[in-house]
């Protein structure tokens, strides 16, 4: 039997999945590991430990995969090929020559950097950066995390500029590691981890000079840009047993989950509905400069160019609190003992009754990006009952999604036919009827929701012939449940105008002045 072994390095967990040739799981492990937060808004991970980590759930993967064979006729276990996906963003320095890390990797959610990024704003250089890299001038990506670093690690500018230092975000650094690491390891990332750093060109796919310069990037530190779908090195022997596998996929958690979704056709769309909603819309080989403060970044390239070009670029947006919503219902208001009891409370009230819950917790992301916004609960009467509260949570997820959903429309300026949608939240199937009647489009669920591991274990087995091209794929793809818009147009709009006046009550509350 043939199977491909995902590695899905997360931020709070290391997975590792084994898929068989029809992208059914047939083995799975995951070991969570520690975070560091070692001052207010900073967060780290210990990179050896990610390592660790994930090396130990690739070993049990592959044993459990062994053990659930033995015993059956067809007992010859061939993995063909390792697929990685991986937390995007964060910042991994180490020594080529030990293979120590030189400092804790800085996690993609870490803020230390936000004066930097706000001199270089001040400076004017927001313009440029967007109009290279896609992204906003924001903390969130590597490239002040990797300048961070070098200027505050002793020794370390010197020492990277010597080419004795390597940095990677973790995709780079489990390559390394998985490839012989000090032995000959291989220095590589792939477009869509290099397009979340602030480094690389959009338009060229290779690392930008001048955005080097900005950020004071020595060269000598990166890694090679290889394909997303591409045999770009092999395990060494007795890292993952003596026989060598192939490493032949590489992408980011979100573009991973992307191609898992098999949107490979421009105008195809998934949201994924965790702690935060993530929404990509694969926009082709052009990339999508975009009007309304969305990110524009690479999905993968791919083997081939079967799908109208080998790099598709994907228009991105997220929603920082959707699941996290229904977390503070839980913890926050103990209005429910589990999250999935939601559903049932939000189900006994017709509508929330023009109460609106704007979850601006942490301020709020696309389109509005406003730092300063913060919670709100606007419309309550003497008649608002725990039941409305819920209700407007799960409306708040739908139409925090639905804004994106709208923006992407418009940047693209292509009407889209329906969204895909993954993640533990999406299991809820009110949650999923209140985003196809918001949104305006048919909102449909597919019966394996691991597409991130599953996006990578395709990259990897479309570059080792285990399947022929993207219809092989795209024919796996299996519904669960599809959702019709049932809301028509007038009140549709209504809706979504009423939630923008709330929104506005939530806008701008924080002040320095006030504890
Ligand atoms: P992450 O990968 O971000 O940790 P998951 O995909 O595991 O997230 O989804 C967990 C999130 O989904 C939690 O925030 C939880 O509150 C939410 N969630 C889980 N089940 C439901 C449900 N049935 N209805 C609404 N929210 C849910």
């Amino acid at each position: 039997m043939r199977y491909l072994l995902a590695l899905d390095q997360g931020t709070t967990s290391s997975r590792a999945i084994a898929f068989d040739e029809r992208g059914r799981v047939a083995a799975v492990a995951q070991r969570e590991f520690t975070q560091h937060f070692p001052q207010p808004g900073w967060v780290e991970h210990d990179a050896a430990e990610i390592w660790a980590t994930q090396w130990a759930v690739a070993r049990e993967c592959m044993q459990k995969l062994a053990a659930a064979q033995a015993g059956q006729a067809q007992s010859a276990i061939e993995i063909v090929a390792i697929g990685i996906t991986n937390q995007r963003e964060t910042t991994v320095l180490w020594d080529r020559a030990t293979g120590e890390p030189v400092a804790r990797a800085i996690v993609w959610q870490d803020r230390r950097t936000t004066a930097r990024c706000e001199a270089l704003r001040h400076q004017g250089k927001a313009g440029l950066i967007q109009r290279k890299t896609g992204l906003v001038l924001d903390a969130y990506f590597s490239a002040t995390k990797l300048e961070w670093l070098l200027d505050q690690t002793p020794g370390a500018r010197a020492r990277a500029e010597a080419g004795e230092l390597a940095f990677g975000t973790v995709d780079s650094w489990l390559i390394w590691n998985l490839t012989g690491g000090p032995c000959g390891g291989v220095h590589a990332t792939d477009p869509s981890n290099a397009s979340r750093t602030l480094l690389m060109n959009l338009h060229t796919l290779d690392w930008d000079d001048e955005l080097l310069r900005l950020f004071h990037i020595p060269r000598a530190v990166l890694p090679r840009i290889v394909p997303s779908s591409g045999v770009l090195g092999e395990t060494a022997p007795g890292v993952l047993g003596e026989a060598p596998i192939p490493i032949a996929g590489v992408a980011g958690d979100q573009q991973a989950a992307t191609f898992g979704q098999a949107c490979f056709a421009p105008g195809m769309a998934k949201n994924t509905y965790g702690t935060g909603c993530f929404m990509l819309m694969n926009t082709g080989s052009v990339p999508v400069a975009s009007r309304n403060r969305l990110l524009t970044t690479v999905g993968w390239q791919g083997p081939t160019a079967e799908w109208g070009a080998r790099t598709a670029y994907c228009l991105e947006g997220s929603v920082f609190m959707a699941g996290a919503t229904v977390q503070w219902l839980r913890d926050g208001l103990q209005m429910i003992r589990s999250a999935p009891e939601v559903e049932a409370l939000a189900a006994s009230v017709e509508n929330s009754g023009d109460v609106f819950l704007v979850p601006a917790f942490a301020g709020l992301g696309a389109p509005d990006w406003d730092g300063r916004a913060r919670g709100t609960l606007v419309g309550l009467t003497r008649g608002t009952t725990r039941a409305h509260i819920a209700r407007a949570a799960l409306e708040a997820i739908a139409l925090q999604s639905a804004d994106l959903f709208g923006a992407m429309s418009r940047d693209s300026g292509i009407a889209l036919t329906e969204l895909r949608v993954d993640g533990g939240a999406s299991r809820n199937d009110l949650l999923m009827q209140l985003q196809a009647d918001l949104a305006g489009v048919p909102v449909v669920r597919p019966r394996v929701t691991e597409t991130t591991a599953l996006g990578a274990a395709y990259l990897a087995g479309l570059a080792t012939g285990v399947w022929a091209g993207g219809a092989d794929i795209a024919e796996q793809w299996a519904m669960d449940r599809r959702f019709e818009p049932r809301l028509p147009e007038p009140a549709r709009r209504q809706r979504i105008a009423r939630w923008r006046e709330a929104v506005d009550r939530a806008r701008g509350w924080a002040r320095d002045d006030v504890a």
